[in-house]
């Protein structure tokens, strides 16, 4: 199997190493990440101006590249030119930090796996649901390659991906493995004001504990109650269920008409 590994923390993180290691003995892997960190990038790609791809070691990885772009840039980059040969596999990730509920379009992480699957790779992201500078991604790299195994056995459909979230419970390993939905979550708490030394105000977005959603059955109650959360997402954001009332709104009889 040959494997794409991506991340938004950057081609130095913690969690990326860890989980090239990780896959390394499931198949090839190759690491095509951003220079730096790019969290929250969501799904942005550069456009007006050139990016570089430069050849770094990753141990694990048969061939790596530092990409001075987005998450996305770095995928797309990778799968439209870089790799001789296309993966069977994306996987970005470990971030540090969770994904969870409407995080999904803010991620840089998961956004990589995105781009991924619209180009047609079976992908995953896969986050650390902690917080702080010394936790370990040894449980989460553990989780990445029981997915690796399980991604050599079975497909996903086109267009679709598996969003995985680890809690963090210190070293004890997570209780067990739930197949969940997007729960939500929403930051709505304040944002800081501050002065610059000129007197000017500027604002610090984030932050702030963010108020989940705890329905069971959701990835946010399951990274709650200490389990591992897979949660498979696909790119139509068509509310359905609006369909029949939106066509009730008439819009189309009151375009005015020249003919
Ligand atoms: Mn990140």
């Amino acid at each position: 199997m040959r494997i794409l590994i991506c991340n938004d923390d950057g081609i130095h993180a913690r969690g990326l190493r860890d989980l090239a290691l990780a896959l390394s003995d499931l198949g090839e892997v190759t690491v095509a990440a951003p220079d730096r960190a790019r969290s929250a990038s969501g799904h942005s790609i550069t456009l007006h101006k050139p990016l570089r791809a430069d050849r770094v070691t990753v141990p694990g990885a048969t061939e790596a590249y530092s990409v001075s772009g987005t998450p996305t840039d770095c995928v797309a980059l990778a799968l439209r030119h870089l790799l001789r040969e296309r993966p069977d596999l994306v996987v970005s990730g470990i971030n540090h930090g969770p994904n969870l509920g409407w995080d999904l379009t803010y991620s840089g992480t998961v956004a990589a796996a995105i781009e991924g699957a619209l180009l047609g790779v079976p992908a995953m992201a896969i986050s650390l649901a902690g917080r702080g500078i010394d936790l370990s991604f040894q449980h989460a790299a553990r989780c990445a390659r029981l997915l690796g195994e399980a991604f050599c056995r079975r497909s996903i459909p086109p267009f679709t991906l598996l969003n995985v979230n680890v809690p963090w419970l210190g070293t004890q390993p997570p209780h067990g493995i739930q197949v969940t939905r997007q729960g939500k979550r929403r930051f709505d708490g304040g944002i800081v004001e501050r002065q610059d030394p000129g007197g000017r105000p500027y604002y610090w977005l984030g932050g702030e504990t963010p108020e989940d959603e705890l329905t069971p059955g959701t990835d946010t109650r399951a990274i709650m109650d200490g389990f591992i959360s897979v949660t498979p997402v696909h790119l139509n954001l068509t509310a359905v269920e609006l369909l029949p009332e939106i066509e009730t709104w008439d819009l189309d009889s009151h375009w005015p008409r020249t003919t």
